[in-house]
């Protein structure tokens, strides 16, 4: 080991060296990008992917899961909770994943990135509420309630490996951006089996009436498909006004009908014969001031699209 004054002599002379000028960015299309592909720390370029999609999972009440005399039941609930939603994320084609304290994040981009992430969120949330805690309570009864709570946002991120050059063990891809941020926000206020989503995402899916109306089984009285979303105002990010007007879904997918909709909406499908009615109150109901949040991001997107593509010429 190092003298310490050599390791901070170290640090400071690269602080120095790396705030001189600002490194590369290259603008990547997100078909072309490989998470294991990225290049060794030691590159100093950045990649730039216009819209990515992140599926944050955070463990309710994981602080209070001890490693004392409960070490084994602890480390079986890691197992089943964190285990379970990395696999879920894996199977719906995420694109990056990784596992962050006791949950994880699963990282879209390129095709159907919207789609296979919406998926997954709402698949960890019925996992989590319809086997894990199930299992959990007939095995341990008293334990901490705990379940995962889901966050999602979306956006622009930069990525590079940073760590030490030449040494892959001590390297790892960082995100530097919004939607990592935010989905980890939205995750965090939300409780266990709710799904919390930035306003981008909501902008994203409001049209889809297979993410945003329900089957109608399971309501009492059988009263047919209504809305399924409420707003939500995110409370860690109120500096961004307008991403902080999220939405907020409780309900999982249906035993009988959740198959058949989660394969139409990754099939690119939006319309249902069952949901104008419903779809058409939903967005008279929603608030004043989400509406306008709504509003203003749309223009954003508009200007931000128009700015990209004089870019490209
Ligand atoms: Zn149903």
């Amino acid at each position: 080991m190092k003298a310490l004054e050599v390791i901070l002599g170290k640090v400071e002379d690269d602080v120095a060296k790396v705030l001189e000028k600002n490194p590369p960015v290259e603008d990547v299309d997100p078909d072309d990008l490989d998470a294991d592909g990225l290049p060794d720390a030691q590159n100093e370029s950045w990649f730039r992917i216009d819209e990515l999609v992140v599926v944050f999972a955070d463990l309710q009440n994981s602080t209070q899961l001890g490693t004392g005399k409960h070490a084994a039941s602890t480390a079986a609930i890691y197992r089943a909770a964190t285990g379970n939603a990395v696999q879920v994320m894996h199977e719906f084609e995420a694109n990056f994943i990784q596992i962050q304290g006791d949950g994880a994040f699963g990282l879209f981009w390129g095709r159907r990135a919207l789609e296979r992430a919406m998926c997954a969120g709402i698949t960890v949330k019925t996992f989590s509420e319809k086997a894990l805690v199930p299992k959990l309570k007939s095995r341990w009864d008293g334990d901490p309630d705990t379940g995962f709570k889901v966050g999602m946002g979306s956006g622009r991120v930069l990525v590079k490996n940073v760590g030490t050059p030449r040494n892959e063990n001590e390297q790892e891809p960082i995100w530097a951006g919004k939607p990592v941020n935010y989905a980890a926000k939205a995750a965090q206020q939300a409780t266990r089996h709710q799904l919390i989503v930035t306003g981008s995402v909501w902008d994203a899916i409001k049209n889809n009436d297979y993410l945003t109306v329900s089957c109608g089984h399971g309501t009492s009285g059988g009263s047919g498909p209504s809305g399924l979303w409420e707003d939500v105002e995110i409370t860690k990010l109120t500096h961004d006004t307008d991403e902080a007007k999220g939405r907020l879904l409780k309900t999982c997918w249906c035993d009988s009908c959740g198959p058949g909709f989660a394969a139409a909406i990754l099939r690119g499908e939006t319309d249902r014969d069952d949901a104008g009615p419903v779809r058409a109150a939903a967005t008279a109901f929603s608030s004043r001031l989400f509406e306008e949040a709504a509003r203003r991001r749309e223009e954003r997107t508009l200007a931000r699209k128009r700015g990209l593509s004089v870019r490209k010429r």
